[in-house]
């Protein structure tokens, strides 16, 4: 097994959870968005990645069939929406069922951004939901190579992984020799399907190739991402590799067509037939570009949406 795709444990500690996305017209979808379980022997359980609010939900529910509820800490890995939000409805959650608070952790560079989410209008077809995103406070800052206890003999600690975004932090479990990457290398949607990781104004080219490495240094068992699953053995080299890869064919097609850049479903189409032609029976992940597309070209036009 090298890509695991399908929610369940994964290893001694560890649970993948499909935290289900809803898209613009509110549809589920699956296998969009991961969060992960850690339950320590002695019976602690953290979240990696609170999601949505409705995300948060699909977690939930996963969490009580697991037996990882409740939850005592929360720790996500950076400031962008789609894995801050559900703060909100396990704040909720664990004050009412048990009347004491939830440990929520996010780098400490995170905490300006969460305290004003309005900053997540730069993700351009998500932002009527943007628009509306309260704000976070009362997270605990974390610095870099900060250590949280989980429970008895086990913690993790807190590697900088920016690049995707200032804040960004990876998670390391020594036991498991386990990372949770986050965003910072990039998402696959699909098996080896590659998008180009500059999807905001923050995103920082030589930052991600930085954290890349420090990501490689570990020789990782389980590399976690985000977007959606758990890589290991020969494939946490191939999804590296096919991330990187894909952003510089992304800017030179962009150089490339830079007459057409205000016309990002011609630049999709381009790209499709160019990157993308073993996917061409699947339509659906045409669509799914698309929104990514547009970020890029504001990330490659160095406009700040803002
Ligand atoms: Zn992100």
């Amino acid at each position: 097994m090298v890509h695991i795709f399908t929610p369940g444990k994964f290893n001694t500690n560890t649970w993948l959870i499909d935290a289900v996305f809803k898209d613009l017209e509110g549809k589920k979808i699956r296998f969009g968005n991961s969060a992960y379980l850690i339950r320590t022997n002695d019976g602690h359980n953290c979240l990696i990645n609170p999601a949505t609010q409705s995300g948060a939900r699909s977690i939930f529910n996963a969490l009580k069939k697991l037996g990882g509820w409740p939850l005592e800490k929360i720790i996500i890995t950076h400031s962008h929406w789609d894995h801050t939000q559900g703060v909100i409805f396990f704040r909720d959650k664990v004050e009412k069922e048990l009347g004491n608070p939830i440990e929520i952790y996010a780098s400490e560079k995170a905490i300006p951004y969460l305290r004003d989410q309005s900053y997540n209008t730069c993700f351009v077809a998500e932002e009527r939901y943007a628009m509306k995103l309260p704000n976070l406070e009362g997270i605990i800052p974390i610095k870099d190579e900060g250590i949280i206890e989980i429970g008895k003999n086990f913690s993790l600690k807190i590697i900088e992984t920016p690049g995707h975004m200032i804040d960004h932090i990876s998670i390391y479990d020594e036991k498991n020799n386990s990372m949770f990457v986050g965003d910072t290398i990039g998402m696959s949607w699909f098996p080896d399907f590659f998008i180009c990781n500059a999807n905001s104004a923050f995103w920082n080219k030589s930052e991600y190739l930085e954290s890349i490495k420090k990501i490689q240094s570990f020789n990782l068992d389980y590399l976690c991402i985000a977007h959606f699953g758990v890589f290991t053995e020969r494939n946490i080299a191939d999804f590296i590799n096919g991330s990187v890869e894909t952003y510089y064919k992304w800017m030179e097609l962009f150089k490339q067509n830079e007459n057409y850049l205000d016309n990002p479903s011609y630049i999709r189409d381009i790209l499709w037939q160019n990157i993308y032609k073993e996917f061409s029976k699947v339509e659906t992940l045409k669509d799914t570009i698309l929104n990514s597309v547009i970020n890029a070209i504001h990330y490659y036009r160095g406009l700040v949406l803002i």
